[in-house]
């Protein structure tokens, strides 16, 4: 069966290249029924915070990407890691190296002199006399000759030579083991099916397979993701805007979008752009993944924001855009339901934020009509018809869309204007400028008490 994992090191906050490297795992194993796992990478102590730790999971929570099991702290597995390695030491997989910092650098320094690739000499790999007052580093002994198939489910075949790859560093003199070896003894020891990270990893690959046979276990599946760029071609940094997943959430966007948003980066499928996340789950595979890097272009990711926007149910739209209402300043409580609003507003939204600044009225009073809007709109000419209109609705029994629209029509047909002509009149009082949803559900939205109020003063 297939098994996951997405595996942050917490030396920075979740940003949108590892979200869309969780989807696509988590993807893949809703897809294929398999599991999905989370392993936070801490083996780096000095640059891993807890406060990444916090940003990773809380960014993964809002998005919905959960791991299935309990996640994995390399931090918490040093002593399986250290087993291995003396497993390793004396079957003689790795070994102890003496070589002082100042003989690799000036071995480094011949082979770039001589114009080779630079990599261990191998003096220790046959045996290596101890050094007084000196810890050793371990060193995996890899193979010195013939080729490592990677069988990439992206790339393709990607063949590596032995020659190529020298005896890497598996436990620094301090004790502490490295990354790509922790990662062999973790994927085996979790028994994941299929390696799916960014294509940064690639060169680590063969190495990994080296150490995956050192283990004897058969290596997993491997996937790498084409890099995501920035709309300048760059890779996508800070210049290119939000770093951190959660500042999307405070935008204002949608879980939904922004994995709409991801899944296209890197996969397609047919021409499809608009998709759920059932859909995802449905139609994604590894197969159609790209091979080529994409573009991030945050245009697009707002536009997709407004699809789901209109798409979204009003009353799990409602419930998204509550907070936002209330970090707006608004009393939502003396209001109408955040559902109700979402429905009647989402239509020019392109963010939550975008929603919740367009209905402010709704909630709280206005200062002031906008003069321009007053100057166009509340003439002379309508007085009458707006006093008019102002006894029929507040004769009203049921404040209700329909009875407002009749309403309004009653009036206008007997001043003989038509509807626009007392409808925008009628919607910059109760609303203080000339923009909202149909004037019916607009007045419906701000009541009855707070619309009559509205328009006596405009009238006064
Ligand atoms: N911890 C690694 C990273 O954040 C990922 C390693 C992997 O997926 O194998 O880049």
């Amino acid at each position: 069966t297939v098994r996951t994992r997405f595996a942050p090191s917490p030396t920075g906050v979740l940003h949108l290249g590892s979200i869309r490297t969780a989807l696509f795992c988590w993807l893949y194993a809703r897809h294929t029924g398999g599991e999905y796992l989370v392993r936070i990478e801490d083996t780096d102590r000095e640059r891993s915070t807890d406060e990444n730790v916090t940003a990773i999971f809380e960014g993964l929570s809002w998005l919905g990407i959960t791991s299935d099991k309990e996640p994995v702290y390399q931090t918490r597995r040093f002593d399986r890691y250290r087993e291995v390695i003396a497993q390793w030491l004396d079957n003689g997989k790795a070994y102890h190296c003496y070589c002082s910092r100042e003989r690799l650098a000036a071995v480094r320094e011949e082979q770039m002199a001589a114009g080779l690739k630079t990599r261990y000499d191998g003096r220790c790999r046959d045996g290596a006399e101890p050094v007084d007052g000196v810890n050793p580093v371990v060193r995996f002994r890899n193979p010195t000759d013939g080729d490592v198939l990677v069988e990439d489910l992206v790339r393709g075949e990607v063949v590596f030579s032995n020659r190529e790859l020298d005896d890497l560093i598996i436990c620094r003199s301090d004790g502490t083991p490295t990354y790509n070896f922790t990662v062999v003894v973790d994927d085996a020891d979790m028994g994941i099916s299929h390696v799916i990270r960014g294509d940064d990893h690639l060169n680590n690959t063969p190495r990994q397979m080296n150490m995956f046979a050192a283990l004897g276990v058969t290596p997993p599946g491997f996937a790498h993701l084409p890099m995501i760029l920035g709309p300048d071609g760059a890779k996508l940094s800070k210049r290119h805007g939000a770093v951190d997943i959660r500042d999307y959430q405070q935008q204002g966007y949608l879980p939904a979008a922004l994995l709409n948003y991801l899944v296209r980066l890197g996969w397609s499928h047919a021409d499809q752009e608009i998709f759920s996340v059932e859909e995802m789950i449905e139609l994604f595979d590894i197969a159609n993944v790209n091979q080529s890097a994409s573009a991030f272009n945050p245009e697009k990711l707002r536009w997709l924001n407004q699809q789901h926007i209109k798409a979204m149910p009003a009353d799990e739209l409602g419930t998204l855009l509550r907070p936002f209402l209330e970090r707006a300043g608004l009393a939502v409580d003396s209001g109408p339901e955040p559902s109700a609003v979402a429905d009647a507003y989402r239509e020019r939204a392109e963010t939550l934020v975008e929603l919740a600044a367009s209905c402010q009225y709704l909630y709280n009073d206005f200062a002031e009509i906008d003069p321009k809007a007053a100057k166009k709109n509340l003439r002379p000419v309508v007085l009458e018809p707006l006093l008019d209109v102002r006894e029929r609705l507040a004769a009203l029994p049921e404040w209700r869309a329909k009875e407002l629209m009749e309403a309004i029509e009653a009036s206008a047909a007997a001043f003989e204007l038509n509807m626009g002509k007392l409808g925008q009149p009628l919607r910059v009082a109760v609303t203080g400028n000339g923009v909202s949803p149909p004037i019916d559900i607009t007045l419906e939205l701000i009541g009855r008490e707070r619309s009559l109020q509205r328009l006596d003063r405009a009238l006064e």
